[in-house]
């Protein structure tokens, strides 16, 4: 994720802004920052959903395929759903009952399910999907815009739509099939299986193999040209919202050379399609790495979609265990647009440090929380995650040299790739690839108080 405004407005984007760069299992314990997200025995494989949405009303009605595979015998188990209305839920084909619960959807089936055996749900909804507040205040879930209406799930966003195993570790296939009137667009993540129309609608048909969080599940209904064709020698898909598209195609004209940047410093592309979104929701504010195909809420500038485009990496095929974690994916991003702007005529991420480090301990909002340790939900999209977080990486990379650094990111997400990992696994994978002693380096970095 990237904010617009907050983020290096404040602290830093006088300081450095980049010349030229434009503006629940046994290994599943609870989620600290959100307790109640997730469920516990069993994990999901895939996730099927039809979905078909009326911009009059607001309205979706919809069925949702859930494939998973019980990892202890279930007489009873749940799912993540935010509103709407569950009409039937069926288990390996027979009526099973429900209730809700807050954010919850209880489901008993007919007979228990065994431990280590496969089944499927099906759960039928409709309703007006809704907007989730974060505790940051943000804004997330099902937002409407002013021609359609689009789906972002960092961190719990997706439940607003999907019933789902809403926590980052558990990964699953994603297919998707949303119908629209027929003068709107409809995307989602991965590859466009087809298009198919009739009686004034087209139902777009999506699919990621994966594996993918749930918050990162992609839905964007609105008008403009569906764009095919081949970026970084990969399949394409780009939707972006035609007040937009004027600004919008220099900018992403330049995605290619960024995948392939990006592939040389940290190995190669983690999914089968790329592409982007482009919407036009001036009240959100921020740009989210959907996998496979970020979206954006505004026209974004090349140094968002380099971040955007580095969490392809680093969050979505390195996935994260927990949530306070997320120096894993923010740190990294952010600091992969220091390093192309760089290698592209801009300040040095080794100038952006300098500047960085300049600033004092009492500005606060740069040195707190510590990026590894961000202490509460509120806190996850902190400044600190981002910019002390990215001055973490390049300090790593001054301590123990740029090759033998950008050694250890490479490998890090070749070593995790598709999967989910934490940040001490990383510092002992530093440690490994470097072999050097670097616990009080990271202790300082990431974990201490104030200003390292
Ligand atoms: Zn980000």
């Amino acid at each position: 994720m990237k904010r617009l405004g907050i983020l290096l407005i404040a602290v830093a984007a006088v300081l450095v802004a980049p010349a030229g760069a434009g503006a629940a299992s046994k290994e599943r314990p609870r989620e600290p920052f959100f307790p109640r997200a997730g469920n516990v025995g069993y994990d999901v494989t895939s996730y099927e959903a039809e979905l078909a949405f009326a911009p009059k009303t607001g309205r979706i009605e919809a069925t949702a395929q859930i494939e998973a595979r019980a990892e202890q015998r279930l007489s009873r188990f749940s799912l993540d759903l935010h509103g709407l209305r569950v009409t039937a839920v069926e288990v390996d084909g027979e009526r099973a009952r429900f209730n809700r619960g807050r954010d919850k959807l209880k489901i008993e089936p007919r007979t228990p399910l065994p431990a280590g055996s496969g089944f499927l749900v099906e759960v039928r909804y409709e309703g007006k999907p809704r907007t989730v507040v974060d505790p940051d205040g943000g804004r997330e879930g099902w937002v409407p815009t002013y021609d359609g209406a689009f789906a972002v799930g960092e961190p719990l966003g997706t439940m607003a739509w999907l019933p789902c195993n809403n926590v980052p570790n558990d990964k699953a296939s994603f297919e998707v099939a949303l119908t629209v009137p027929s003068r709107l667009k409809a995307v989602s993540n991965g590859r466009l299986l087809g298009i198919e129309r009739g009686g004034g609608r087209s139902s777009y048909t999506w699919r990621e193999p994966g594996p993918m969080s749930p918050y990162l599940a992609l839905v964007d209904i609105g008008r403009g040209e569906l764009r095919g064709g081949r970026i970084a020698g990969r399949p394409s898909w780009t939707l972006i919202d035609p007040l937009q598209e004027k600004l919008t195609l220099p900018v992403l004209a330049k995605l290619g050379e960024v995948i392939r940047f990006e592939e040389r410093v940290f190995g190669p592309y983690p999914f089968e399609t790329v592409g982007s979104v482009v919407d036009f929701e001036p009240s959100l504010g921020y740009a989210l790495e959907t996998q496979s195909r970020p979206i954006y809420a505004f026209v974004p500038d090349l140094t968002t979609v380099v971040h955007e485009t580095a969490h392809q990496w680093f969050g979505n095929s390195v996935g994260l265990q927990r949530w306070p974690n997320i120096w894993l994916n923010e740190g990294f991003a952010t600091w992969a647009q220091w390093y192309y702007a760089e290698k592209h005529d801009g300040r040095s991420a080794r100038e952006i440090f300098r500047a960085l480090y300049r600033v004092p301990a009492s500005v606060e909002e740069l040195w707190e929380p510590p990026s590894g340790h961000p202490g509460t939900a509120r806190n996850l999209f902190a400044t600190s995650t981002y910019v002390r977080g990215a001055m973490a990486l390049e300090a790593l990379r001054i301590k123990v040299g740029t090759k033998p650094m950008l050694r250890v990111l490479r490998r890090w997400a070749a070593a995790h790739a598709l999967a989910n990992a934490n940040i001490e696994q990383f510092i002992a994978h530093a440690e490994r690839v470097t072999g050097e002693n670097l616990g009080p380096f990271f202790q300082r970095w990431l974990y201490k108080r104030g200003k390292p």
